[in-house]
């Protein structure tokens, strides 16, 4: 049997780090398996639901590259199928009318938390003679769960996982305005789309034995369960706002790599001996859902940093440029002379660990004029430092082509006659080139600047 698998989400957020991370897990298994990966849209909580939403998520899949084979299919749309479902269940009696107030209920709830039980539906409508009910009367449906035995997860992350059937309450399938709810729309969509493995967060774990009971009544063959671990952030708590953007359309904006956020991604949960860097082919390849582990993993933005410098290495330089150009744009930089652009971002391609991080290092270099950082313009622009400028304004404009080569020989004659160390040379030149002490090797960044821009830079900074 071909494997079918699916995705989905409810429109009532962006697309999260731990939602990407079930979708990737998905697509990945669909992949490897040679099945069809199927996207669904939980759209049935109409008041948080949103278009707006539905189309961020979309735009998150379509970056990270996991294309659906299936859908969208909106569970909205599906309304009188669910409906159909539940009058089978009412009709075969594994369904039953429940009568009780809002109120009712609520009373039941607080008198169980003060007296110490846990809250349950006490089964009151349980065993009532089934009737229509009047125009007047509301109900909602629940479903007659059994009330001994034990339901068992078998679990393809955790293994078995045993629930006691008497801790599992008559659930309610449809409220009494007759919408059906998740647990019932799950199943009934699952079986309809011929879903092999529920593969989904560790978070819907409790619910799983209930939607094994509506698999069963409804008599449908269960599909595989794989419960994905949790993700943390760095202080183990579950991974939220707090700890940074959980949006991955931010990551998208924050200049990272689809391929690098999928690497990521894939190795939260997941390992494939001590290989920490994947392309997506290598990551099909690999990918096992006997390989996700059970303990929760924990999100660290510093490894998801060294993933992307690990896949930018491998792009070009002409393609490290086009991605950076429109984080230069962001800081109101447009770059004219192509080939220089070209040099100058490449020459930080090995600190950028992103596109943003990347433009930012490499502004310097396509400003008018710099700013120096105040700690640095004291320890080397003083007046040695700015005696060595001088020099060097001298010397450097005797230079017919600017080269790396011809700099440098200014530099080495300069060192031979002053005994001076290079870094006394280089450090002034570096604040007053770029602001700061730290850019690529001095006579490259002089070379790709120029010798109009390099001058004019070091007389600003013996000015300053
Ligand atoms: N709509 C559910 C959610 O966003 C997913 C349900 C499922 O995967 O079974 O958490």
């Amino acid at each position: 049997m071909t494997c079918r698998v699916r995705f989905a989400p409810s429109p009532t957020g962006n697309l999260h780090i731990g939602g990407a991370r079930t979708a990737l897990f998905n697509y990945l298994f669909a992949r490897k398996k040679g099945g069809k990966f199927i996207l669904r849209i939980e759209d049935t909580d109409i008041e948080r639901s949103t278009k707006e939403f539905e189309k961020s998520i979309l735009e998150g899949m379509r970056w990270l590259e996991m294309e659906w084979d299936e859908g969208p299919i909106y569970q909205m749309q599906r309304m009188d199928r669910y409906k159909a479902k539940v009058q089978e269940l009412l009709d075969a009696g594994k369904a039953y009318r429940c009568y009780c107030t809002a109120q009712e209920l609520e009373a039941k709830r607080q008198l169980a938390m003060k007296e110490g039980r846990k809250p349950k539906y006490d089964g009151k409508c349980r065993d009532l003679e089934p009737r229509n009910p009047s125009t007047q009367e509301r109900c909602s449906i629940r479903f007659k769960a059994p009330t001994e035995g034990t339901t068992v997860v078998h679990d393809i992350c955790r293994g078995d996982v045993s629930f006691e059937n008497k801790e599992l309450d008559d659930l309610i399938i449809a409220r009494s305005d007759g919408t059906p709810t998740y647990n019932f729309t799950v199943v009934v969509d699952d079986m309809d789309m011929q879903i092999t493995h529920v593969i989904r967060g560790d978070d819907h774990i409790n619910n799983t034995p209930r939607q094994i009971l509506l698999y069963e009544a409804l008599g449908f063959p269960l599909p595989q369960f794989a419960h994905l671990p949790m993700i943390f952030g760095p202080d183990k708590k579950k991974l939220s706002k707090r700890h940074g953007a959980v949006s991955v359309i931010e990551y998208q904006e924050q200049g990272f790599l689809p391929s690098a956020m999928q690497n990521y991604l894939a190795r939260l949960g997941w390992a494939h001996g001590d290989q920490e860097i994947f392309t997506k082919e290598e990551l099909i390849q690999a990918f096992d859902l006997e390989q996700v582990g059970k303990s929760p993993s924990v999100f660290d933005i510093e490894k998801l940093k060294w993933v992307n410098s690990q896949h930018m290495l491998k792009l070009s330089n002409d393609e490290i440029f086009d991605r950076t150009v429109p984080f230069l744009e962001k800081r109101g930089i447009k770059v004219n002379d192509r080939t220089m652009g070209i040099k100058a971002v490449t020459s930080e391609r090995e600190r950028g660990r992103t596109f943003d991080e990347l433009a930012e290092i490499s502004t310097f270099y396509f400003r008018d004029v710099i700013e120096f950082d105040p700690k640095s313009k004291d320890k080397w622009l003083n007046d040695e430092g700015k005696k060595t400028l001088s020099v060097l304004v001298e010397r450097l404009s005797g230079i017919e082509d600017f080269s790396d080569h011809n700099i440098g020989e200014v530099f080495k004659k300069l060192i031979e006659e002053t005994g001076k160390k290079m870094l006394d040379l280089a450090q002034p030149c570096r604040v007053a080139l770029t602001g700061t002490t730290v850019s690529p090797g001095i006579y490259e960044v002089m070379a790709i600047l120029g010798k109009d821009a390099v001058l004019n830079r070091f007389k600003r900074a013996i000015a300053a």
